[in-house]
């Protein structure tokens, strides 16, 4: 029981993130930029240079005097991540980036390019508490939470990648966003709900992509799904399940018991009510552990009347873990017992495999070749 307390224990912050214009809603930025000595209406114009512009060296802001540009950039827009490395694979469709913090701390983000979109999936925390025992991340515990800012420069540096056309094909702009990254999204509310804003707001307060191109994924902490349902802001949930039942679920979800199943449904049945989105229901397939068909009849039955569809992922082994992914026999038995249900059922692609691309495993490696 400890542990689970420590879960919704506030990190300590051990040294802030230096304050960015993204962690402040619009409103307050013109008075915390005449607070710092500047015209309040330069917050504004950095802001069209930060969100719709994307244009991060300040010698590009010829409508701001020259000799105040690098002032107003260190500012009010300091660089907040690093990059560290970049892997790629599938030809470079897919990339994965490890950015530094100020503190040292390190993050990663994962870039994805299909022929009609451009996704990043992106870091809310550095490290996890929900200490899901499959998960990379889960394994090292939380270090803290990510700022507004240090959240949505992971966002604006994958769209500057897009629009720069460093990825093949050519420019294009970055269309979707999910938070399946490292971290979990609700257990840092605040900041979070701060960068969806700063994601769907239009230019120049915010990067205006659509809230149904956004995807907010969590193990189920029904108070921050109460709490994200009364921002309308209709972005899409995203439910780590991974087990219809509660017993299985107390040990692959620990916070499975503070938080039972059937309340967890019953907050994205609220979500999706309130919203129109239909949800997903994210299933890692691990063998023998959650991949029996008695348990994909279990959840077609929890799941037959509801608007959600069900997103399996193959498991993706953690180093060291003894668990591997389903066979393809039952992978595709699992398939045909929730479509018997009418339950709508795609098997994720599993897109940066070669790069570590499980949540937390390049941060990890990382981490191991500093040790
Ligand atoms: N904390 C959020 C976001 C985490 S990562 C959440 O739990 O939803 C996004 C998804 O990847 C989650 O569904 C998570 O359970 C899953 N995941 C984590 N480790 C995995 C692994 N090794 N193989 C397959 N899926 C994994």
């Amino acid at each position: 029981m400890t542990e689970i307390k420590l879960v919704f224990d506030e990190p300590v912050q051990r040294k802030k993130a230096p304050k960015h214009l993204a962690d402040l809603a619009p409103a307050d930025r013109k008075a915390w930029a005449t607070e710092l000595g500047f015209p309040g209406y330069r917050a504004n114009q950095v802001a069209t240079h930060y969100f719709s512009h994307l244009a991060h060296d300040p010698n590009t802001w010829t409508d701001i005097p020259a000799d105040s540009r690098q002032a107003l950039a260190d500012a009010l827009t300091p660089s907040l991540i690093k990059l560290v490395r970049t892997v790629t694979c599938d030809n470079g469709m897919t990339r994965k980036d490890l950015w530094k913090l100020h503190d040292g701390v390190l993050v990663e983000s994962v870039l994805m390019r299909y022929t009609d979109r451009t996704t990043v999936c992106i870091s809310s925390q550095a490290g996890c508490g929900m200490n899901c025992p499959f998960c990379a991340t889960g394994q090292a515990g939380l270090t803290r939470n990510l700022s507004a800012g240090e959240i949505t420069e992971q966002i604006v540096a994958a769209a500057r990648t897009c629009a720069n056309g460093e990825l093949p094909g050519g420019p294009t702009r970055l269309s979707n966003i999910v938070f399946m990254g490292m971290g979990e999204p609700l257990a840092n509310y605040n900041a979070v709900a701060r960068t969806l804003r700063n994601i769907t707001d239009e230019n120049p307060n915010g990067l205006g992509i659509s809230a149904r191109s956004v995807t907010v994924s969590t193990v189920g902490l029904v108070n921050g799904i109460e709490k994200l349902m009364a921002e309308d802001l209709n972005v899409t949930l995203a439910i780590s399940l991974h087990t219809p039942d509660d017993e299985l679920r107390d040990s692959l979800v620990p916070i499975n018991s503070r938080y039972k199943v059937r309340e967890v449904l019953a907050a994205a049945d609220d979500y999706e009510k309130k919203t129109g989105r239909r949800y997903s229901i994210e299933y890692a397939l691990i063998r023998d552990i959650n991949d029996q068909a008695w348990r994909a009849d279990l959840l077609g039955r929890l799941l037959k009347n509801r608007n959600a569809h069900v997103n399996l992922i193959p498991l993706n082994p953690t180093p060291g873990s003894k668990w591997t992914a389903s066979r393809h026999e039952d992978e595709l038995e699992f398939v045909r017992v929730l479509e018997s249900y009418g339950v709508p059922t795609t098997v994720r692609d599993t897109r940066g495999r070669e790069i570590d691309g499980a949540c937390g495993q390049l941060a990890a490696a990382e981490l191991a070749k500093a040790d």
